[in-house]
């Protein structure tokens, strides 16, 4: 049977095949008359090596291009190290910190109320404001307040930071060492 092939440069030629020739046995010839490796083409889709010829086809050459490979993606570096998320933490039993009960047996609530929330619901407390879950209403506290808690805050990380300077040469290298001593301490 002949076979018609067309080649990159628009030539169409003749191949006297016998039947039942595969596609691979023609792109072997092409390869050897051409010198490099080809791909043979028919309407559109690429054809496999064990696909067999039909006279009733054109089949056109085509070449791999280096050029059409995917580009490698170049790994991302990051400057700046990732931010921590803010991880929510249960804290049991909270309401009670919300009262306390002198030794007369009479109980003092420690946090705010909310003015325009149901009664009992209590507002956060922040160094510089109370806050209300429930509605989001915030009330700021007054600067003096404001400075005492700060200096409170900034004592407590002083003797935190004192704490974990302590436990660092006697836990050792590893961290996992370092931080349980340091958990050992605040208890
Ligand atoms: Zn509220």
């Amino acid at each position: 049977m002949i076979i018609k092939v067309g080649h990159l440069n628009g030539e169409v030629k003749l191949y006297d095949l016998a039947d039942q020739t595969s596609a691979g046995h023609l792109m072997q010839l092409i390869q050897s008359e051409l010198g490099c490796e080809v791909q043979l083409v028919n309407a559109g889709e690429s054809i496999a090596a064990s696909a067999l010829l039909g006279s009733e086809s054109i089949y056109y050459v085509t070449v791999d291009a280096e050029g059409g490979k995917k580009k490698k993606k170049k790994k991302k570096n990051f400057a700046k190290p990732k931010k921590k998320k803010h991880r929510h933490r249960k804290v049991k039993l909270a309401t009670l910190k919300l009262y306390t009960i002198d030794n007369k047996g009479t109980v003092q609530r420690s946090h705010k109320q909310c003015p325009q929330c149901p009664q009992g619901v209590y507002m956060a407390k922040h160094f510089d404001r109370h806050y209300c879950g429930t509605c989001h209403q915030t009330f700021r506290m007054d600067e003096a307040t404001i400075r005492a808690n700060l200096e409170a805050i900034k004592k407590q990380q002083a003797a935190k930071a004192a704490a974990a300077a302590a436990a660092a040469p006697a836990g050792g290298a590893a961290t996992g060492g370092a931080a349980g001593g340091k958990k050992g301490k605040k208890k």
